[in-house]
């Protein structure tokens, strides 16, 4: 592969006279075909009589985005300014989670949560936080030194911000937790998190304490869900937190109501020392084998999870999956379909409550924190467009391809279970919650 530098002065002796955006602009396409093709610079822009920046521009255009040149706006194309800093770059040294710094807010010293922080990391500095000043690292790949437990005073119970025109499924969020000690190269935290730190809250009572007077939607579910994993992974602190022996008692006492617990993990001690109930569903977020091995770092393998899920399973909890983020990579059809049917062998198919589909879709900001931390991915070298809600995503014409591949195979494979597409256009795909 090219380095930037030699991407650059390769055009500045192709075309001396470019002005800095018009630069910007070509280094960019340029910078993104040779990462994704590995081809070298004059063989994706040949010297040719009287090339100038527009005819330049197209060459570049219609060897990136070949599915979509032809058929979409020219504003879908989004071409930020390259800005690499080596400094940003993910650590993937394997580590266990064990914080440097924790920081206790005054008002839960107490707690029982604090109390096992002091247990399970005596090694760390403690100090009391009075909840204003700022704390964290400065850097998102060191967030997990700091770790935060404080008072919730806000933020409880809310319905999931399904972006305006997508097709919503009436979910409902409490937010146990922001920051997660995992490393996937698609994270929206990478971008979305400014606190450089993970924090937990240690009165989970008053979550669940406005449950019970909230008024929900169940969307097509047969009952309102709620779930704990929009910024967080719901299990994977499950150690420290113990959330689960207050959230497991309250929800099987609400039959009327679901929970979700939505992971990567296998952190399930805690769901296991619990009895089951039916309205609790764990779901794990599922993938392609090769492609959790390459993106996620530091989770468990497909297998892993699917394990854990068999245990859960038999202990008496529901269970869900989730494949999202699915991408169109080669091979993808078959991989896709070798993970679904591992599934199918691997977990009793009447206790599956349901299973998303998503293709991959992120914020413009977050393409710029991948590349930053991640410059060796492969999920950006996918053909992305600025979407109908400000998000990048891959042409319609693929998205709609493989929805309407997967999501039939996963309602043959599970003919019991609610298949549904995820934070899509409603037409997107005829085949969802059918
Ligand atoms: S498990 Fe979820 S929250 Fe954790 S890094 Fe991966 S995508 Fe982010």
């Amino acid at each position: 592969m090219a380095s930037i530098e030699e991407i650059s002065a390769y055009l500045d002796a192709l075309l001396p006279a470019l002005g800095v955006n018009k630069k910007r602009e070509l280094l960019r396409l340029m910078y993104e075909i040779n990462k994704r093709d590995k081809t070298a610079p004059a063989a994706i822009l040949p010297a040719e009589k009287n090339l100038n920046f527009e005819r330049a521009k197209k060459i570049l255009l219609q060897k990136r985005y070949p599915l979509s040149f032809a058929s979409a706006p020219k504003s879908a194309f989004y071409l930020p300014k390259l800005e690499m800093n080596p400094a940003q770059r993910a650590d993937l040294t394997p580590r266990p989670f064990y914080p440097k710094h924790i920081y206790i807010e005054t008002s839960a010293q107490d707690s029982p949560l604090a109390a096992r922080a002091r247990q399970m990391f005596p090694q760390a500095e403690f100090k009391e936080w009075d909840g204003k000043e700022m704390v964290g690292s400065g850097n998102f790949s060191r967030r997990t030194e700091t770790l935060v437990i404080h008072r919730e005073k806000y933020d409880f119970l809310k319905p999931c911000p399904c972006s305006a025109g997508n097709a919503g499924c009436g979910y409902n969020l409490i937010n146990l937790g922001f920051g997660c000690r995992f490393e996937c190269e698609y994270c929206f935290l990478q971008q979305y998190q400014n606190l450089h730190a993970i924090l937990l809250p240690a009165n989970v009572q008053d979550f669940l304490d406005r449950i019970d007077s909230a008024k929900f939607n169940k969307g097509p579910f047969d009952r309102p869900r709620i779930g704990s994993g929009e910024f967080t992974d719901s299990l994977v602190f499950d150690d420290l937190t113990q959330y689960s022996a207050q959230l497991v008692p309250f929800f099987r006492a609400r039959p009327q109501l679901q929970f979700e617990f939505k992971t990567k993990s296998v952190c399930i001690d805690g769901l296991l020392r619990q009895n089951g109930a039916e309205n609790v569903v764990v779901s794990w977020s599922v993938n392609a084998a090769r492609f959790i091995e390459s993106t996620e770092h530091f989770t468990p393998s497909l297998s892993q999870r699917l394990e854990a899920a068999a245990a859960v399973a038999r202990a008496g909890y529901r269970i869900g999956f989730h494949f999202d983020p699915v991408v169109p990579f080669a091979g993808w059809k078959e991989a896709y379909a070798a993970a679904a049917a591992q599934i199918a062998a691997s977990v009793p198919k009447e206790k599956v409550a349901w299973i998303s589909v998503g293709l991959l879709r992120f914020s413009r900001e977050l393409k710029k924190a991948v590349e930053n931390r991640f410059p060796d991915n492969t999920i950006l070298d996918g053909e992305f467009l600025l979407e109908f809600d400000g998000k990048m995503r891959y042409p319609e014409a693929l998205r709609k391809e493989a929805y309407e591949y997967f999501v039939p195979l996963l309602k043959e494979l599970f003919p019991q279970t609610t298949v549904y597409v995820c934070m899509e256009k409603p037409h997107i795909c005829s085949c969802s919650f059918g």
